[in-house]
């Protein structure tokens, strides 16, 4: 081994060990590592995962119930400038219905992903969610529906939600600032993420990797604020880019380096849910099953009806097959093959390092 090969292998030691790394050191894996790191660290971060959830992977309904949205990502397909996306939002009977049919496929947790859409109401939004908990009340649910106000949060908790997704995509400033136009501020996005936990929600940050501008130093960012904010769950998947956004020429975020910072993740995060994402399954045929096999313990079926094939983020995105909610028993099957168990369960975050997750 090389110098530098020796310093990158010591480094993911060094992590998997308990040790958090500085941004120097972060960087230096990210600008240094090779194919043989990537496993060392996937290895590594199974280890990990077993240790503290075993070979269990949890299963979330996920419900696209609006693809408008105010906001400009650069990235996302669903953005409010592009005018070629036929807009849809599902009734609230519409949304029980997914539920029901994910119930009965042994789905206990129900993601409602939108996009930051003002016809949801604190009003309207509180009211969908009231009548999911009084519907399943044994079930959780998951909000993935944007930057609102610290008021906003708490009503939907006190309705009955019990987690929030919000990627901070970022945490380089300059870098937030060239994927979000203004008036989107990282500040802004720090803030809910600051609130949603303090409200008491299991909550929910990730990125995105290889997105354009990102850079080892970006990364780098990322790592050092996960491991500072220790959000309980992380969602982390390639740029896939969209055609019909600014982005649309840019180059796809490589699923191997992907799969290392989610990897790297598990390791600063040992109790952390990391879903084997869809656009980590829509890079590659394998990507799941690799994902898994690097310390990701979640998996997200769609469970949106048709309409939803308009909740396009990004290119190829996958809506059938495994990721389909007409597919969940070939899933699980497939998954215990792999050598998984699927329980159904809500599948809450567990604390087994002694909270350090407040
Ligand atoms: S990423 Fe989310 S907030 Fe941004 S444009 Fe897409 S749906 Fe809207």
């Amino acid at each position: 081994m090389t110098h530098v090969s020796d310093t990158c292998a010591e480094l993911i030691g060094t992590l998997a060990a308990g040790t958090p790394l500085t941004h120097e050191q972060y960087r230096f894996l990210f600008e240094h590592s090779t194919a043989e790191h990537y496993q060392l660290a996937a290895k590594e971060a199974r280890r990990v995962c077993d240790r503290h959830y075993g070979r269990t992977v949890f299963l979330r309904g996920l419900i696209e119930f609006t693809n408008h949205c105010a906001c400009g990502c650069r990235y996302c397909g669903i953005r409010a400038k592009n005018t070629t996306v036929r807009r849809y939002r599902l009734t609230d009977t519409q949304i029980l219905e997914c539920c029901q049919t994910g119930y009965k496929s042994g789905l206990r947790t129900f993601v409602l992903q939108g996009g930051e859409d003002a016809w949801y109401t604190d009003e309207r939004l509180c009211s969908l969610v009231s009548k999911i908990r009084a519907e399943f009340p044994g079930c959780a649910i998951t909000l993935s529906a944007g930057e609102r106000s610290r008021q906003s949060y708490q009503k939907l908790k006190d309705a009955g939600a019990d987690r929030y997704l919000l990627r901070h995509e970022t945490a380089d400033q300059v870098h937030y600032a060239y994927l979000h136009p203004t008036p989107q501020s990282y500040r802004t996005r720090m803030r809910c993420l600051a609130d949603l936990k303090a409200l008491g929600y299991q909550t929910g940050a990730g990125m995105m990797v290889g997105s354009p501008g990102q850079t080892p130093d970006c990364l780098a960012a990322d790592m050092v604020f996960l491991g500072s904010f220790r959000p309980h769950m992380v969602g982390i998947g390639p740029f896939l880019p969209h055609h019909a956004t600014p982005f649309a020429h840019e180059p796809k975020g490589s699923l191997d380096l992907t799969i290392f910072a989610a990897a790297l993740v598990r390791l600063l995060l040992p109790c952390a849910l990391i879903p084997a994402t869809t656009a980590t399954a829509s890079a590659s045929a394998d990507g799941r099953i690799r994902a898994l096999g690097a310390g990701a313990n979640v998996i997200m079926p769609n469970v949106t009806p048709a309409v939803g094939a308009q909740y396009e983020l990004y290119d190829g995105k996958l809506r059938s097959g495994l990721e389909s909610a007409a597919n969940i028993a070939e899933l699980t099957a497939a998954l215990e093959q792999a050598g998984y168990t699927v329980p159904v369960s809500r599948g809450d975050f567990t604390d087994t390092q002694g909270g350090l997750y407040v």
